[in-house]
């Protein structure tokens, strides 16, 4: 008998887990406005509003804190980091900074200026803000499959690079300071790229003479599914396809908070001294002295083992394992979920899922309601409410999906926890046509609106 799969890992802390009743969950989300990012983690069973820096960390890094080096200027901690990052990304330079938007604020304020295009692959909502609020602009040029939930296509991360080069010859090659590529594509539903694809973008920022950088934060989920998918790729380790990766790159900013399993931390790593420079004067003004930026000595050091816990193999599979665990429970159900499955979430399809609920009326921001008014479980809508109003009109951005993301903490939840998640939004899924009508905004926020909007039902 073939022994079965088991996690690199067991257990040596536990933490409760909220349990609550139907009432509670009904009265909670009505006063907190049907917005999920306002409630309380004590009102939550089990939460997967994000995968970031919610991991457990292992017995290694707890103990590498208790090593930290708080010295201001040249820590150990700080050495140790950057020893880490050029071992795993090949880039020579970095800058530690508080988590992955601080990274793109330090990035962003030496490379973007008003007027400017940034071409990528569905790029992330801080990204986004960030580009928007320098007054430049983000051009999605992610491949066409990636909008369709039921194509399962092995990377719909990619970069359609048609739409990529139509976008550098509408606009010219001195609007765009460098194109951006998502590892792996959070927006499209954890997606991975090929480095096939990379290679391509490479090629053609060459021959347009632009710099490339990646947004990493799931580089590590990424080179799992490049190496358990990509043709000619299997006889590879994670390290040797995390280093060809970021071949491809000029540089990267990194939420250390995903894929290096810490509860908080960024960077940016870079190959150009020049860069690393002009980038140290920014670093200094919003986040702290070049050697710890955001961050504390003990925090770097917990981050610089976290960089090689996560590119281990055993570790990868583990993670991905679990997330196609709840994936496949809902497909067998005939939940509508986005395929493949992504590297670090699942995503229900709520136009599919409730196609009775008009755009208008929020349907995944309705869905995710439901789900968690059914088992106290906490996804996040990624529709309309986060794609937010058009900077320009005002008037609300549709995007191509409404999806409720799933994201599982790595290293929390046992399958188990899973097979409840699984079984309550089933049970929403059955009763799907009594939610006759979604919600509606009652107050929102200029900017990232998703965060703080109120909503009330219809
Ligand atoms: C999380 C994330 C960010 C922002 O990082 P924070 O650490 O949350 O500030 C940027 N890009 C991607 C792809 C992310 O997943």
């Amino acid at each position: 008998m073939n022994l079965p799969f088991i996690e690199p890992y067991k257990i040596k802390m536990t933490e409760p887990v909220n349990i609550s009743t139907l009432e509670n969950r009904k009265s909670w989300i009505r006063e907190v406005h049907y917005n999920l990012f306002s409630l309380r983690s004590s009102q939550v069973t089990i939460d997967l509003l994000t995968d970031s820096g919610t991991g457990a960390m292992s017995d290694s890094q707890w103990s590498a804190m208790m090593l930290g080096d708080e010295s201001y200027a040249g820590a150990s901690s700080y050495y140790n980091l950057k020893n880490a990052i050029r071992d795993i990304t090949g880039f020579e330079y970095f800058l530690p900074t508080h988590q992955g938007r601080a990274a793109e604020n330090v990035l962003f304020s030496v490379l973007i200026k008003e007027g400017d295009v940034i071409p990528g692959n569905s790029h992330f909502d801080t990204t986004k803000g960030h580009i928007e609020f320098r007054k430049a602009t983000a051009i999605d040029c992610t491949v066409n499959e990636a909008f369709d939930t039921t194509i399962a296509a092995p990377f719909k991360g990619n970069v359609d690079t048609g739409k990529l080069e139509k976008t550098i010859l509408e606009h010219g090659r001195e609007k765009i300071p460098f194109i951006l590529v998502t590892i792996t594509n959070n927006t499209a539903g954890g997606q991975p790229v090929s480095l096939a694809n990379m290679k391509e973008v490479r090629q053609l920022a060459d021959k347009h003479g632009i710099a490339v950088f990646f947004d990493s934060a799931r580089f590590a989920e990424n080179a799992y599914f490049i190496r358990t998918r990509e043709a000619g790729q299997q006889n590879k380790t994670i390290r040797e396809i995390v280093a060809e990766m970021f071949a491809c790159a000029d540089g990267m900013t990194m939420s250390s908070k995903k894929d290096a399993i810490v509860n908080m931390g960024g960077f940016i790593a870079m190959r150009s001294g020049e860069l690393y420079s002009r980038a140290s004067v920014f670093n200094i003004m919003f986040e702290g002295y070049v050697t710890y930026g955001g961050m504390s000595g003990r925090d770097m050091n917990a981050l610089a083992r976290g960089l090689y816990e996560g590119t281990e193999f055993e570790y990868l599979e583990a993670r991905v394992r679990q997330v196609h665990l709840l994936g496949s429970l809902l497909k067998e159900a005939g939940v509508p979920v986005q395929e493949p499955f992504g590297g670090h979430a699942v995503f229900i399809d709520a136009l599919k899922f409730m196609p009775h609920i008009p755009r208008e009326q929020f349907p995944a921001q309705t869905l995710a309601v439901e789900v968690y008014i059914e088992g106290g479980i906490r996804g996040v809508e990624i529709g309309a409410i986060m794609a937010d109003r058009d900077p320009v009109t005002r008037e609300n951005r549709f995007p191509a999906l409404e999806l409720v993301r799933l994201a599982i903490p790595r290293r929390v939840y046992s399958d188990n926890h899973m097979r409840y998640v699984a079984a309550a939004i089933i049970n929403v899924f059955n009763r799907r046509d009594t939610i006759e009508k979604g919600l509606r905004i009652k107050t929102e926020a200029p900017i990232m609106r998703h965060f703080t909007a109120e909503l009330e039902r219809l």
